[in-house]
């Protein structure tokens, strides 16, 4: 089994105790974190010791949403004239580009998106993939580039009438039993669902019978935009929660994204039946929509993680962008600070320690040794009183040197040694005009 050894490192431990940790070393056997603290570093004897010459050391960011189909998306501008509304988005640009991607598209679009994750500090993403033209087999290519970069993932297809989506149902199925028949814990699975606006009565039976039954969480927009409740409401004269009450969506391992036109019931409901909610601020402001209402979700007790539905891998923005959203919609400078930073670094943790099974989220004994290493040694000081402060206005700008995913080195002084970045770039250069032309 390899071992590793950090040492000089100023460690935020965000364990039970919350330390913070000077002049810190870690050590790891395998992939699992076995010692954390003020330890003499000869105490072990590690295969490989990284210096953090002083730098803050935390625990590995978490992504709560992404599409990492979406990557070649970038400079991209749909034909047509541009689309006024989120539905017309939709249409014109991410239906499209999903419906052109072949299975090797889909295998490099998450092989750059998880490298650029890695880069930023993220070793675990919960993602929510789409590729009509090459269904079966899709979240094969997923995981294979999550293994190929070395980081965790939990894999899920989006199910939409849009897609008479009966491979879209028995891939999400396929993929569920591969992630619970393995003993090898990188990867684990929900089940997939747009939307309600693009989800019929027999669709959402057939899912909820078969995800229910395999006992996983369905991974699901919900309340995104007002088209969502108002379709829901015209066509079954239900709101979004009790819709998907009707076929036991909710549940302690199901995540609604979004939730930006949820009121008072919706928020209860998603409290009651113990379900997660994420929200991507920055995907929200890109498409001008209404703002979450977050500080009331968690005023409900509600557990609100954070996202970037395919916006960036960068999760340290995405907290700043919700805490500036929030900020800014209530028109109050007390608010949204210490609740955006707790959003992605507690209760992401919390979302993923209900779908995966080896603990993560602490430097601590007995965690998943995912570590990153900024580079940034704080001239201000670090505790636990300023810690926040240094996350959103430090932190959110410093280059990752290392990111330690299960226990590997994935990036080193800001590169990802094990893989030819050149080559994979260059492969997806070539690939891209071919797909842009297809949308076209
Ligand atoms: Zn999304």
């Amino acid at each position: 089994m390899s071992s590793l050894l950090i040492t000089n490192g100023h460690l935020v431990t965000l364990d039970e105790e919350n330390r913070f940790v000077e002049k810190g070393s870690i050590y790891i056997e395998g992939n699992q974190i076995i010692n954390v603290g003020n330890f003499a570093p000869d105490t072990y004897s590690a295969d490989r010791t990284i210096d953090a010459r002083g730098s803050l050391v935390m625990p590995g960011l978490i992504n709560a949403h992404h599409h990492l189909y979406s990557t070649f998306a970038r400079g991209f501008t749909p034909p047509g004239p541009p689309a006024t509304n989120f539905e017309e988005n939709l249409r014109s640009l991410w239906w499209k580009l999903d419906a052109a991607l072949d299975s090797e598209d889909v295998y490099y679009s998450a092989l750059l998106a998880i490298m650029h994750a890695a880069r930023a500090g993220c070793t675990t993403i919960i993602d929510h993939h789409a590729s009509p033209s090459c269904c079966d087999g899709s979240l094969d290519q997923v995981e294979r580039a999550f293994r190929d970069v070395g980081l965790s993932g939990c894999l899920c297809y989006e199910v939409s009438d849009r897609n008479r989506d009966g491979e879209g149902i028995k891939e999400n199925e396929r993929y569920i039993r591969k992630c619970r028949d393995s003993d090898n814990d990188q990867m684990a699975a929900m089940f997939g669902l747009h939307a309600l606006m693009t989800l019929g009565t027999r669709t959402l039976d057939r899912c909820a019978d078969i995800g229910n039954s395999l006992d996983v969480g369905f991974h699901v927009h919900a309340a995104e935009d007002e088209i969502d409740v108002r379709v829901t409401m015209e066509r079954y004269g239900r709101r979004i929660m009790d819709r998907f009450l009707d076929f036991a969506i909710p549940g302690s391992k199901t995540i609604f994204v979004h939730g930006v036109h949820f009121g008072e019931r919706e928020l209860d409901l998603l409290r009651s039946t113990d379900s997660m909610l994420v929200n991507a601020p920055e995907s929200n402001m890109n498409n001008g929509l209404s703002v979450a209402p977050i500080l009331n979700m968690l005023k409900h007790g509600v557990t609100v993680g954070v996202g970037t539905d395919g916006m960036s891998s960068h999760m340290i923005s995405q907290a700043r962008a919700m805490y500036l959203h929030q900020r800014t919609y209530h028109r109050d400078p007390t608010v949204a600070f210490s609740e955006a930073c707790e959003i992605l670094l507690k209760n992401n943790r919390s979302i993923c320690n209900r779908l995966f099974r080896e603990p993560r989220g602490m430097l601590s004994k007995g965690q998943l040794a995912d570590i990153v290493i900024p580079d940034y040694v704080p001239f201000t000081p670090l505790n636990a009183d300023t810690f926040y402060g240094h996350l959103l206005f430090g932190l959110s700008f410093a280059r990752v040197r290392t990111t330690i995913a299960r226990g590997q080195v994935i990036v080193e002084d800001g590169q990802l040694p094990h893989l030819d970045e050149d080559e994979i770039r260059a492969r997806c250069a070539e690939r891209v005009p071919r797909i842009w032309k297809r949308i076209n």
